[in-house]
């Protein structure tokens, strides 16, 4: 790839010295990141550029695998990194930095790790010096607005600035390798497309499952809750990568029409629908992978809180396609065990040959953390004399066993993308928009319920609502159990 400059706004932050700049390095190793490219750092603190990559270097240390911290390696790739002092809200540096950037013909990606009050005048800054010309582009992180009416006012900021077709906004969902697989696994393979549909489909899972509680995210998390912070951007993206009709190409927009087609037709779930269409729950103290771990009030020092930290929700879509199968989407903190997965699972058998024995239906199980891979459910006869005995076993497809090798984090896959120019894995603004119609009316429905949040123990896999939401229609959520 030819040089670029990448220009990272909270260059110091988490998101920064854990994520990005550990896929910086990772894509620097491989040869994609060559010499001449530049990467800024920027934050209000004071400091030089050494002591800047000295902070970089620490936080490499900590987040990469141990081979991969030899200063042989890591060494030349700080020598790529500057530090550059500026107050996003202030006057000072933007001259220097535009100075800096002045050379039109190198493609520059201003990353904005910083909070999303922050982007429209980092916009007007970037517009005012000269910064938004045809090779620039900008990435932003979730949270887009905490409804649609805010997620509407950060979109109109930046698109007064960038064209739609240079804003890259980021799930890093969209970025993991299973996800990505979806596609290939749904229209590269002959066998499951014709299946995947009403006819052949009983219903969809959907779980994102963490073990670990507010960690330094109390004041964001406390106004934002797991509905908005997992479902309206990960789970939903999830739903309609499952749900979408085949596009016509890899084109970025031909995924993006046919993923935003699916969030207009999710049946909207109305105030009276919410109590039986929906679960919220807040997690007790309990304890998470055998350590004692406080509740969530505790771990926030007040009483009063309803935020859910966990939701459950029955979904459909409305077409023909999908008409009747549920998608069922759970996700909390503080659960059982952290892992992400999809399932889908197909109807019975429509006669069973096999008298009392039971036949178990279906299930492709597409994991995406940890462990990614895919597993497909099927019935076998158990070997040996004796009657012929049934029992599901796994067709098991792990990717670290079958492609070898590190798993690529997402964000490096992503980061690339921004660089190439290539907007398939990012979401487009009428998608991020249309998600939110969706969500609103869930959130002024609880706004307005005297209920709170159900409790739950860490620890669990959350409120006993949950299991009732799906065990009333006689069906339950998925463990990955013989
Ligand atoms: P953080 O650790 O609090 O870092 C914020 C960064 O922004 C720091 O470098 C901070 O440096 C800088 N900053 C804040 N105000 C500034 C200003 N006025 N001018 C210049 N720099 C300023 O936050 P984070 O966890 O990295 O998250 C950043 C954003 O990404 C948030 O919106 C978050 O919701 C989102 N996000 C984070 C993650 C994650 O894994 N951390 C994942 C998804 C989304 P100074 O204070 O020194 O200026």
């Amino acid at each position: 790839m030819a040089p670029f400059d990448l220009i990272i706004f909270g260059g110091t932050g988490d998101l920064a010295l854990r994520k990005l700049l550990p896929a910086l390095f990772h894509r620097y190793v491989d040869g994609q990141i060559v010499a001449g490219t530049r990467i800024f750092g920027l934050a209000r603190d004071s400091q030089t550029d050494e002591a800047y990559r000295e902070r970089v270097r620490e936080a490499l240390q900590k987040h990469l695998a141990f081979d991969m911290r030899a200063p042989s390696m890591l060494e030349p790739f700080l020598q790529l990194l500057s530090y550059r002092r500026i107050d996003l809200q202030a006057e000072d540096g933007w001259g220097e930095l535009a100075a800096e950037l002045a050379d039109e013909s190198r493609v520059r990606v201003f990353y904005l790790a910083v909070g999303p009050d922050l982007f429209g005048s980092v916009g007007a800054k970037l517009q005012a010096h000269g910064l938004t010309g045809a090779n620039t582009r900008v990435v932003v992180e979730k949270p887009i607005g905490h409804d649609r009416a805010s997620a509407a006012a950060i979109n109109d900021a930046l698109g007064q600035v960038f064209a739609e077709s240079q804003i890259y906004r980021i799930d890093h969902y969209l970025g993991k390798e299973t996800v990505q697989n979806l596609t290939a696994l749904r229209f590269g393979n002959a066998l499951f497309e014709p299946l995947w549909r009403a006819e052949h489909i009983d219903h969809v899972q959907i779980t994102v499952a963490e073990t670990v509680g507010l960690e330094r995210r109390a004041s964001y998390y406390d106004k934002s809750g797991a509905l908005r912070d997992m479902v309206q951007n990960h789970m939903l993206q999830l739903l309609c990568l499952v749900a979408m009709e085949p596009p016509s190409s890899l084109a970025a927009d031909a995924i993006r029409d046919e993923k935003l087609k699916v969030l207009h037709s999710l049946k909207p779930i109305a105030d009276g629908a919410t109590s039986h269409l929906t679960v919220r729950g807040q997690y007790r103290a309990g304890a998470v992978e055998g350590r004692p771990v406080p509740g969530y009030l505790e771990e926030l020092g007040t009483n009063t809180s309803r935020t859910e930290t966990f939701v459950a929700l029955k979904a459909e879509v409305s077409n023909w396609r999908w008409a009747g199968v549920p998608f069922y989407l759970r996700t909390g903190k503080r659960l059982a065990d952290r892992m992400s997965e999809i399932v889908l699972t197909f109807r019975k058998v429509p006669h069973s040959i096999f008298g009392d024995e039971p036949v178990a239906q279906n299930q492709l199980v597409i994991r995406l953390q940890p462990d990614e891979g895919v597993k497909l459910w099927i019935v076998n006869k158990i070997p040996g004399p004796g009657g012929l005995r049934l029992r599901r076993v796994p067709m098991d497809l792990s990717f670290a066993e079958t492609f070898g090798g590190r798993q690529p984090e997402a964000y490096e896959r992503l980061l690339m993308d921004v660089v190439r120019g290539n907007p398939m894995l990012f979401m487009r603004r009428d998608e991020v928009e249309a998600a939110w119609s969706w969500i609103d009316p869930i959130l002024a429905a609880w706004q307005s319920s005297n209920e709170s949040p159900k409790a739950y123990t860490a620890g669990s896999w959350g409120p006993s609502a949950a299991v009732a939401l799906i065990e009333r229609d006689g069906r339950t959520w998925h463990e990955d159990a013989v």
